[in-house]
């Protein structure tokens, strides 16, 4: 295909293309589709002066908001602050948001956006005026009917209700639905917090019932201590499962017995990384990746399961909780060798149709019980895997491009639906 696309050229986005291309050649889309699914619909680039503490400091900050597709809906996508953020990284997290939205049932089009900033170097005085200026570059193109940000890597509630707030205080009265994620005193939603990891373990309980491996006792490797991380071995400690190693940034700590999970979570909370937690072995993330164990959930960041660590892994089944973990070399080896992997954009997908239901009660102003949020969550959640897994089995294709057959052709329909304008 010979679309220019050198704006967008990075690691990230070639995956996430490759991907499209691998599906589209596979289920025979239609060229011009196929074509106008590989880019963008529209993407925002911003630079801005910021101000630091100290007054005399000021950096030139750059910003992105990319929206994918406009076909379903408004935008939806999370908002991260990482030094990796650039506009390929944004674009293939738009793309993903397309799939998994539709592969879900949702009524969106994908976006992502971010600041190339490292949060973790900004005092909470410098993130809320580098959250209000951003919101303030974007301010024209997103909006509860137009694009809707939500948390993502370096980003969290309190972001949003920065976010909320300026755009409700341009507008001149308060506007909860344009962004989700947000605290529950502005309209969040009760689960949403909890929402992608909880997804996570409904997909692992989905996939063991489908290996025959049961969930009591399963020997569960998390990577990632962030909010799906650490919600993720909760919630598959809470099932049963024996979370046998956890990391964060830094390292992460393993006990084949099994860790003591609101242990490690209190640990935590206290010292503010999992290392040093007293009973546990340190270990390295990337021999986190191949310790023995049935299932492995990848819950950091992109790019960590490749050709050169894929024949090394050492579990059953693989919940991708991060977007973009694994590469297309690690897809094709780990389908020979019989891994099961349960692709992000359904895995952690939680995230996003918690979002949903928390936009559909900003709207509403009519709020739901925690119970109705998460029975309805599993539910979706239960219904998109079965969907999933049929597919794969009908085509003989694995679970990623099984899913992102199902979300690709929904997007397809709807697309020839609406047709052309003019
Ligand atoms: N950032 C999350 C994701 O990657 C959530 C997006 C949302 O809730 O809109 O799916």
């Amino acid at each position: 295909m010979e679309t220019r696309t050198l704006e967008w050229d990075t690691p990230m986005y070639r995956l996430a293309v490759a991907q499209l291309d691998q599906t589209a050649q596979l289920m025979g889309l239609q060229e011009n589709l196929w074509h106008r699914l590989r880019t963008p619909q529209r993407a925002h680039v911003v630079s801005f002066p910021f101000r630091r503490d100290s007054y005399d400091v000021v950096q030139t900050v750059f910003g992105y908001r990319v929206q994918h597709l406009t076909t379903m809906g408004p935008t939806k996508g999370g908002i991260r602050y990482d030094l990796g953020v650039d506009l390929g990284e944004v674009t293939a997290l738009a793309m993903w948001m397309s799939w998994k939205c539709a592969i879900m049932g949702l009524p969106f089009g994908g976006a992502k956006g971010g600041l190339r900033i490292d949060p973790r170097q900004f005092s909470p005085a410098e993130l809320q005026r580098i959250t209000r200026r951003y919101t303030s570059e974007i301010i024209d193109v997103i909006g509860p009917d137009r694009d809707i940000p939500a948390p993502d890597l370096g980003t969290d509630e309190q972001i949003m209700a920065w976010i909320m707030d300026t755009y409700s205080q341009t507008k001149g009265y308060a506007v909860p639905g344009v962004v989700t994620g947000k605290p529950l005193e502005i309209g969040g939603s009760l689960g949403r917090k909890e929402a992608t990891g909880r997804g996570v373990v409904t997909c692992m309980v989905e996939a063991c019932r489908d290996l025959g491996l049961p969930v009591e006792g399963a020997r569960v490797v998390v990577q990632g201590f962030g909010n799906v991380g650490s919600v993720s071995a909760r919630l598959a400690h809470a099932a049963g499962a024996r979370v046998v190693a956890v990391s964060d940034v830094a390292s992460g700590i393993h006990d084949p017995a099994g860790l003591d999970l609101p242990a490690v979570d209190r640990w935590v909370a206290e010292h503010r990384t999992v290392q040093g937690f007293p009973g546990a072995e340190g270990v390295s993330n990337a021999d986190l990746l191949t310790l023995p164990c049935d299932v492995l959930i990848p819950a950091a960041i992109q790019g960590q399961i490749d050709g050169d660590n894929a024949a090394k892994l050492r579990c059953k089944l693989i919940i991708e909780g991060a977007n973009g973990p694994t590469d297309l070399d690690a897809d094709r080896i780990l389908a020979e060798r019989g891994i099961l992997v349960v692709p992000d954009i359904l895995a952690n997908a939680g995230g996003v149709t918690v979002s949903y239901f928390e936009w559909v009660q900003s709207l509403q102003h009519f709020f739901w019980s925690e119970d109705e949020v998460n029975a309805r969550l599993v539910q979706l959640m239960t219904r998109a895997f079965t969907d999933v897994l049929a597919t794969a089995r009908q085509r003989g294709v694995d679970l990623r491009t099984a899913a992102m057959i199902r979300g690709v052709s929904r997007i397809a329909e709807a697309k020839r639906r609406r047709g052309i304008f003019p």
